[in-house]
């Protein structure tokens, strides 16, 4: 059954690149019964990471196979590219595989068609050849831009999908989405879109306790379905 037969609004969330400290965060999740979709690069699990972040090099490192199968349990696995290169300097032929390869790893790895893609890379990350490739070669149903939208109407280029908000790094533009879709009560149904990177919530412990609370003040109510991304946009 779709939600959209017995709710008007639906919250997910969307998470990147399969780090270590998703382990916290899905624990977190499944104590408020909130459902997430999280994004995975197949040829780079298992391995270190860095990032440069506001003049600061963060460490990270990536789940394994048989983590990303036993943590993720529950919620969704969707593809994120092989390597996690930017698609739009890629050839038709490279797009196709970064996407569909990683995608068919993933699909044998979890047991379960995986059809979510979540666009690699800040800045512009997409355009419509990648879009348009994404939708004619790959089996994927779904993915996801880093260009927000304050809109939570259902929309209808889902390969180019707009998310809302990051999760608690963005002041208090969830806060305001949230009471929005709480007090909503018109007819056509509403999505709230969050998504993130777990290390992020590293930065300051504040962000962990933070995001607890948000989960706590969501949870449990009666008017809210909460899915992985192709429960609630497929
Ligand atoms: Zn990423």
């Amino acid at each position: 059954m779709k939600w959209t037969e017995k709710y008007k609004k639906a919250i997910t969330f969307s998470y990147d690149d399969g780090i270590t400290q998703d382990i916290r965060l899905v624990e977190l999740m499944n104590k408020y019964g909130i459902k997430c979709t999280f994004n995975i690069n197949s040829e780079k699990m298992g391995m270190p990471s860095t990032l440069d972040r506001e003049g600061n090099t963060l460490s990270f490192y990536r789940l394994t196979a048989y983590d990303v199968k036993k943590v993720y349990e529950g919620h969704e696995i969707a593809s994120h590219t092989l390597l996690h290169k930017r698609l739009t300097e890629m050839t038709d032929e490279g797009v196709i595989e970064a996407v569909e390869k990683d995608r068919l790893t993933l699909s044998e790895l979890v047991g379960y068609e995986v059809v979510g893609f979540a666009y690699p890379c800040g800045g512009v990350n997409h355009d419509d050849r990648v879009a348009g490739i994404i939708k004619e070669h790959t089996g994927v149903k779904y993915a996801r831009t880093n260009k927000k939208t304050d809109s939570m109407q259902l929309q209808h280029d889902l390969y180019k999908f707009l998310p809302n908000v990051s999760h608690v790094m963005q002041g208090d533009r969830l806060d305001v989405l949230t009471e929005r879709l709480i007090n909503y009560n018109g007819d056509e149904p509403q999505i709230l879109y969050i998504y993130g990177h777990s290390f992020e919530l590293d930065f300051d412990n504040k962000y962990w306790a933070k995001l607890e609370e948000y989960f706590k003040f969501i949870s449990g109510r009666k008017d809210i379905f909460f899915g992985t991304n192709k429960e609630v946009l497929l």
